[in-house]
């Protein structure tokens, strides 16, 4: 088979899309928009809503393998396309990735340590709440910040569960972080796992602004680190990426955060710095192809261009440590990621 369909069509599987092209695969985007900007890189483009099955059907019909390029795709999407072509990573990862609470009883049961937190469905469990000072999450939907609010205490939590809209939520407390850090492991279809080098990622507002490579951090949290993104890629049971989130406290525990089973931008770096890119080793991984070597080739610092940062990319271009990476979407409204670049540190 050499054609990849990819269920979303924003920057992760645009990227997907151009990396898959170097390998000589041909790349078909499902997304509700007309025109999408992993459309733009990609042979093909169908266009359909994502419970409309008949267009599932005909995007599962032109391609041999399906993946998809963000997290809270429907499960049922997710399913239907499955009973047409294998999807990988697969439905599980996306059935615990879409709801926190699962998420973090997931990662408890394969050992992976995570801050305490508990569920918020009423008022009885706000009266009971003891992880504070804490952050309220809604259980499904949130990325990038949005849909969480941080607590002092019970009061605070009362009135950010009404802000939320009394959904269902998950309070966890408040992790004083040393550092935040992400694994990113591929697992192959052989059941092989290898995890890219460990960087440093640096948030703001909620929302990604830095990785930097490599990440100086102890060896023995390196391992926790690797261990843990190895348990969870063999835990889910998928062939594909996955991206797992952790904060790194002062005294060296280490806790997950979240996962997503799919390229993560805190590996954009891979694809300058690092012998095989995240998006490649995807396509190796879905299309049973062997894993890619994952040497740092390069140290470097990935910095996102959020909003209007990017208006003035003319300056990169003659920065001969700068390589610049714009994703070609049309508007830049605040907090939309609108590329990145990474800086190689020449030693
Ligand atoms: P993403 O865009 O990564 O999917 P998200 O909306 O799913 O974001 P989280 O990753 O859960 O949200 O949280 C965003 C950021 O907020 C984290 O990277 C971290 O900086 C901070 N944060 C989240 N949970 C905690 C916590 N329990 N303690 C301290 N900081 C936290
Ligand atoms: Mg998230
Ligand atoms: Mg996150």
């Amino acid at each position: 088979g050499s054609t990849i369909g990819i269920l979303g069509g924003g920057q992760l599987g645009r990227m997907t899309a151009l990396a898959a092209a170097r390998l000589g695969y041909r790349c078909v985007v499902y997304a509700p928009e007309e025109h999408s900007i992993g459309g733009d890189v990609a042979a093909g483009h169908v266009q359909g809503a994502y419970d409309d099955t008949n267009a599932l059907a005909r995007f599962a019909n032109q391609v041999d393998v399906i993946t998809y390029e963000f997290e809270n795709v429907p499960e049922t999407t997710v399913a239907e396309c499955q009973r047409h072509k294998p999807v990988r990573p697969g439905v599980k990862p996306i059935h615990v990735a879409q709801h926190r609470l699962r998420e973090k009883e997931f990662f408890r049961t394969l050992g992976i340590d995570t801050a305490s937190y508990q569920a918020i469905r009423d008022e009885a469990d706000i009266a009971a709440a003891t992880a504070l000072p804490g952050i309220l999450k809604t259980c499904t939907e949130g990325y990038d910040g949005k849909g969480q609010v941080r607590v002092a205490d019970r009061a605070g939590l009362a009135a950010a569960w009404q802000k939320l809209g009394r959904r269902e939520c998950i309070l966890e407390a408040l992790v004083d972080f040393a550092c935040e850090t992400s694994a990113i492991v591929a697992r192959g279809l052989d059941g092989e796992t290898r995890c890219f080098p460990i960087g440093l990622n640096d948030h703001r507002d909620g929302i990604l602004r830095t990785t930097t490579v490599p990440s100086g951090l102890a060896p023995a949290t390196l391992a926790t680190i690797e261990r843990y993104g190895a348990e969870l890629a063999r835990g889910l049971d998928l062939v594909g990426l996955v991206a797992l989130e952790m904060f790194v406290t002062r005294d060296g525990r280490v806790l997950a955060n979240e996962f997503a089973p799919r390229p993560h931008n805190s590996g954009h770096w891979t694809i300058d710095a690092c012998a095989t890119s995240q998006f490649e080793q995807l396509v190796r991984a879905i299309c049973g192809l062997p894993l890619g070597p994952v040497d740092v080739l390069m140290p470097s610092r990935m910095e996102n261009l959020i909003g209007n940062e990017a208006d003035d990319w003319l300056r990169y271009l003659a920065d001969p440590t700068a390589r610049l990476h714009l994703y070609g979407k049309a508007s830049a409204r605040p907090g939309r990621k609108m590329g990145h670049v990474t800086f190689l540190k020449r030693s």
